[in-house]
């Protein structure tokens, strides 16, 4: 156990106090799928995600630095208490933005489900003729909201963010998020992953700098196909939980009784998956 107060346990990740203006993020193995959290850890993807997250927030330092913000990573080492050392991150403490900032490069999942509707994702307009997979002409901001516990995030459009913000920080998240996205975008795909879509979450310090917080562009937060076998049409290959999902789909569970225990090779399938990631993006082992 770790001697700090707990502020809120996620599905997958706990935030302790850390002091006034410090949080411990936590991850765990825990993996959810369809809202629930599967009884089964997956080894080793709490360390993963947070390498990744890590090396990540090192990446994008240029980008934030063009609009005078900056992330809320202080240390992963040395400030770390041993139990839950190489899955935690002591971040700033920061007064969250109530909206989740969507960047999306290829049409796929929610997208595609409201695209074929309407031939848009929200107030966002796309050419007609996309299919599950295909690359949008420019990436596009589909934000939502932060949904309370036990309830989905919501497609909302800019409008509803204006309402939110304000008109400038709206712009400002905008801008900022397809900056990232197209940032990350490009060191995934020299090292052979499409980054399909992603999720930031921003907040304000405690002097009121925009800061990207949460974690960033994991298999947790974001959908990454291998480039070699992209191919617009149907579901992609992933290297997040797709299969996890796809394993659940066909033991016939209903998604609503609690979910069964995931077998062995299902489990090291996940983590191969999950390493793998973080290998070929980072261009390290994974210890
Ligand atoms: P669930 O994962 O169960 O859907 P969740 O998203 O609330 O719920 P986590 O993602 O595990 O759970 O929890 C992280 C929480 O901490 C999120 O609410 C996120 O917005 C918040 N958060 C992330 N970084 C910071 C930060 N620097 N300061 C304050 N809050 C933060
Ligand atoms: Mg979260």
């Amino acid at each position: 156990m770790i001697d700090l107060p707990l502020v809120a346990r996620g599905k997958v990740r706990e935030v302790y106090d850390a002091g006034a203006d410090r949080l411990l993020l936590v991850a765990s193995d825990r993996i959810s799928a369809y809202d629930h959290v599967l009884p089964t850890p997956i080894p080793d993807k709490g360390r993963v995600l947070t390498a990744l997250s890590v090396w990540w927030f090192e990446q994008l330092v240029p980008v934030l630095d063009r609009f005078g913000a900056t992330h809320h990573l202080l240390s992963a080492d040395d400030a770390v208490p041993a139990e839950v050392a190489g899955r935690a991150m002591l971040v700033r403490r920061l007064s969250m933005l109530p909206v989740e900032c969507v960047a999306r490069g290829y049409l796929s999942g929610s997208g595609t489900a409201e695209y074929q509707r309407t031939g848009s994702i929200r107030d966002v307009p796309l050419p007609a003729g996309l299919v599950e997979g295909s690359q949008l002409p420019e990436p596009v901001f589909t934000p939502s909201t932060k949904a309370e516990v036990g309830e989905h995030d919501e497609a909302i459009d800019f409008a509803t963010v204006v309402s939110l913000v304000g008109p400038a920080r709206a712009e400002e998240l905008r801008q900022l998020t397809l900056a990232l996205y197209r940032r990350g975008a490009e060191i995934a795909l020299e090292a052979g992953i499409v980054l399909a879509d992603t999720k930031f979450e921003f907040g304000l310090s405690g002097e009121g700098r925009l800061t990207l917080g949460d974690e960033v562009l994991t298999p947790d937060s974001s959908r990454f196909w291998p480039a070699i076998t992209w191919s617009p049409g149907a579901a992609q290959p992933s290297y997040d939980k797709q299969f996890v999902r796809d394993w659940l789909t066909s033991s016939g569970w209903d998604r609503v009784s609690p979910p069964p225990e995931l077998p062995d090779d299902v489990v090291a399938a996940t983590r191969e998956r999950y390493v793998t990631a973080y290998e070929k993006l980072t261009g390290r082992s994974f210890a």
